[in-house]
């Protein structure tokens, strides 16, 4: 076998796992990388804890991606959970799952496996080129960059492009590749927040009484999707797991109308019934928001959020239940795409080939977020990260391979 000159362009998650692919079956793979170090999202998913990939059944993780779940599907199906986990053992990162079934590295950070990853490209003779800004394609496979050094022209055998999304910027991904791409004629869907806070105008009261409150033990629902777990309140409205699962719905209200409805139950383990039974118990001299408090076990923030949705609550025991377990909110907005913990859109696939090679540029290949998929938090990023990796290197190789034999036999 030849051995190639390979570039990966991008030294997140995908680039370096990538990288790790291709230059374990012998090639010559070189990473550019416009910021001074490597990984820095990744790094910052580790302040998190690092949730590598999640332990639930394959079958219901692959339905996680939104509307791009069956292009995702074979791909995370070829590298699926117990493939990253098998990886980040081999680097000395024992992991474990939590108690809602995601998986973590024990050590809970990011900074040890990256540590131990860089190591192990370094030996398998990955050079990586720091300070290196991707600015654009030139003729026969060839890219250019701007480097402190001034602007360089490279001619690689073959190109991985792993540039990531658009969220947090600072870390070096701002997705500027998105309009060459789309100039160069690859079609790029817009790349939008995804598994972000949504603006809701809070009261001054509210809002100075229970910023940074969480929520606990809710459900919320929009359009029909349900999910289910805790959201903090912010001064503009609400973070956390359960609001960002919903945002793919939210985010295609708000596409059509000003402001889109989030409703919360406050006691989703309690039947509607249950509920009024307590509620239609007699109040004596009770306050109502003691009353509540005791009858349906509502601490706080969900009292004061009940009242912040509608301060006039019904008396009746039947409607107030319903109330509870329906607390209607009016969610004005996303937050920006620049705190967002990832993006949708990016590369559509129609300009990929089934081993995530450009169409319109034989032998570059593309993986990780600047691919149109989205998923919720939970792992599925990383997982489906680290998978469209596995499949653009190996396509990668195959089609190195087949460009070789063609060229031996002449063709
Ligand atoms: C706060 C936060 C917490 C997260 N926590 C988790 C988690 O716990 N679990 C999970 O699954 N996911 C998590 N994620 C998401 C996860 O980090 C990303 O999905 C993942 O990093 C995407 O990997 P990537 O390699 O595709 O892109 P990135 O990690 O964004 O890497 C892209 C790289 O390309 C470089 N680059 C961009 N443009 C150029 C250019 N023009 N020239 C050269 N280089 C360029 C960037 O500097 C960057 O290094 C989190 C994200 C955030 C922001």
């Amino acid at each position: 076998m030849t051995h190639r000159d390979v570039a990966i362009i991008g030294a997140g998650p995908a680039g370096l796992f990538a990288a790790e692919i291709i230059a374990t079956a012998g090639h010559h793979v070189t990473i550019y990388e416009r910021m001074p170090s490597p990984a820095r999202k990744f790094l910052l998913a580790g302040r998190g804890g690092l949730n590598l990939t999640h332990s639930e059944p394959i079958e219901r993780f692959l339905t996680q991606y939104g509307p791009n779940a069956e292009k995702v599907r074979s791909i995370v199906e070829a590298f699926p959970p117990s493939a990253l986990i098998g990886w980040a053992n081999g680097l000395g990162a024992e992991t474990f799952i939590g108690s809602s079934g995601r998986v973590f590295p024990r050590a809970m950070k990011a900074s040890p496996l990256l540590r131990a990853w860089l190591r192990r490209l370094n030996e398998l003779g990955v050079v990586i080129k720091s300070r290196h800004c991707w600015s654009g394609f030139v003729a026969e496979g060839g890219c250019s960059f701007e480097t402190p050094e001034g602007p360089i022209v490279i001619k690689p055998d073959a190109t991985l492009f792993a540039l990531g999304g658009a969220s947090w910027p600072k870390l070096g991904s701002d997705a500027l590749w998105a309009e060459t791409f789309k100039n160069a004629g690859i079609p790029v869907t817009p790349l939008e927040a995804a598994n972000c806070g949504v603006l809701i105008s809070w009261s001054e009261i509210f809002r100075s009484r229970f910023e940074g409150a969480a929520l606990k033990r809710i459900a919320l629902n929009c359009a029909g999707a349900t999910t289910r777990g805790e959201v903090i309140v912010t001064k503009t409205g609400l973070e956390g797991g359960a609001v960002y699962a919903l945002i793919p719905q939210l985010r295609s209200a708000l596409r059509t109308q000003e402001s889109a409805t989030l409703s919360i139950d406050l006691k989703p383990d309690v039947e509607h019934s249950v509920l009024a039974e307590r509620l239609a118990k007699p109040r004596g001299k009770e306050t109502l928001t003691n009353f509540l408090r005791k009858a349906a076990h509502l601490d706080p923030p969900a009292l004061a959020l009940l009242r912040e949705a509608d301060a006039s609550l019904p008396a009746e025991a039947d409607a107030l239940a319903a109330r509870i377990k329906s607390v209607p909110l009016r969610i004005n907005g996303l937050s920006g795409i620049g705190r967002a913990i990832s993006t949708a859109g990016g590369i559509d696939w129609a300009a990929l080939t089934d081993d995530l090679m450009i169409k319109e540029r034989p032998g570059m290949f593309a993986a990780g977020e600047m691919l149109d998929w989205e998923g919720p938090t939970g792992g599925y990023l990383l997982q489906a990260t680290f998978a469209t990796a596995t499949r653009a290197a190996t396509g990668m190789l195959a089609w190195l391979a087949s460009a070789e034999s063609e060229a031996s036999s002449g063709l």
